[in-house]
């Protein structure tokens, strides 16, 4: 954790502390740590005895649904009117892994009316000034790091037990990939050790996470660093792209394509690593980076998306794969010397 000394930890205490009905709130196509932070943070308040209610915008993939309480969690894509009702009788929001509103999608609105207090616990840069309180810290690896620490300084640390352990080391292990990136703070070990403590299977939720996929998602992933996989040495930068037809051939499920831009990362002299995919009316897309490289940056500028320095994501609506691997390939030179500072 940053500085601690400016987040308010008092204000959280307080507000949990007089709540009785507190609806969590994550992103739209919540991934690991969206969910594992979110269950973790339920399990504490749970035995802290709230009513609390964890909201998703919409449905997540199947390795992720094993969690403990994962059958609690509402999604508005199916139950619309319940997780509104939810929501506006809720004395408390907490949103988590997202910096702004408009990242849950089809729940914006929904929130955006919404009179109740909020509080953001997340590790996004750029949080909008929105919230009562802000717990939004960059430099640790994940959100699920970020509600043990709020835990710990809010004093429910005997809230803790094997049921949110199990939760936030998930979140920890998906953001981290496994302790590969994001973990260069001995916190986070320290952390994970302590989740550790209470007696989870740590194996058993790596395997759960990451060794848990279909044959055609791993005949899908051959297919694309075979066949899709472009390289440009002068940028230090490697890209891959699927069409529909593609995906369909595949038979492509949600999460399936978990993990594939990182691939190019581990090619020698990449840096900057891109995936795009062709969704029902947009471009999804995909960007990772080693170092320096703001992909974060790099794809507000030129496309609409966000997220971390070395990690992010956004949608194309308006133009089509061809248009959007040309853009993409266009920019680069407007980033050559971050890209490549050889070159110069
Ligand atoms: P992914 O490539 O795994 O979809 O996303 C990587 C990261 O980029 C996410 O953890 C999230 O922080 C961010 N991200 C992904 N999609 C979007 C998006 O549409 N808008 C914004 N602002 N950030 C995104
Ligand atoms: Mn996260």
């Amino acid at each position: 954790m940053q500085n601690e000394s400016q987040f308010n930890f008092n204000k959280v205490k307080y507000l949990i502390t007089e709540a009785n009905n507190i609806c969590l709130i994550t992103h739209f196509n919540p991934d690991g740590d969206a969910i594992g932070s979110s269950l973790g943070l339920y399990h504490i308040l749970v035995d802290l005895g709230k009513k609390v209610n964890v909201v998703v915008p919409n449905e997540y993939p199947d390795y992720l649904q094993w969690l403990p309480s994962n059958s609690d969690v509402l999604r508005y894509s199916i139950e619309k009117d319940i997780v509104k009702e939810k929501i506006n009788t809720s004395d408390l929001i907490i949103c988590l892994d997202f910096n702004e509103l408009r990242r849950t999608g089809i729940l914006f609105e929904i929130l955006e009316k919404n009179k109740s207090k909020k509080i953001l616990i997340d590790h996004h840069p750029y949080p909008q000034d929105i919230f009562d309180v802000q717990i939004s810290d960059v430099t640790v690896s994940s959100t699920a790091e970020l509600v043990y620490e709020t835990a710990l300084k809010c004093e429910f640390e005997k809230h803790i037990n094997i049921n949110s352990a199990t939760c936030l080391f998930a979140g920890l292990l998906t953001d981290t990939v496994a302790f590969n990136v994001n973990c260069s703070n001995p916190r986070t070990f320290e952390i994970a050790a302590k989740l550790m403590s209470y007696g989870l299977n740590k194996e058993d939720i790596h395997r759960r996470l990451f060794d848990n996929f279909s044959a055609n998602r791993m005949r899908l992933l051959g297919y694309v660093l075979s066949e899709k996989l472009v390289i440009l040495p002068e940028y230090c930068t490697a890209y891959m792209w699927l069409t529909a037809e593609e995906l369909e051939e595949y038979e492509f499920r949600m999460g399936d394509s978990e993990g594939f831009v990182n691939y190019s990362l581990s090619i020698k002299g990449i840096h900057f690593a891109a995936l795009f995919m062709q969704r029902e009316d947009h471009i999804k897309i995909s960007f990772r980076s080693r170092g320096d490289i703001p992909t974060n940056k790099i794809i507000s500028s030129h496309f609409s998306g966000g997220g971390h320095k070395n990690a992010s994501g956004g949608e194309e609506y308006l133009l089509s794969m061809d248009e959007t691997i040309k853009k993409f390939v266009s920019i680069l030179p407007l980033y050559e010397d971050v890209l490549n500072p050889c070159n110069k």
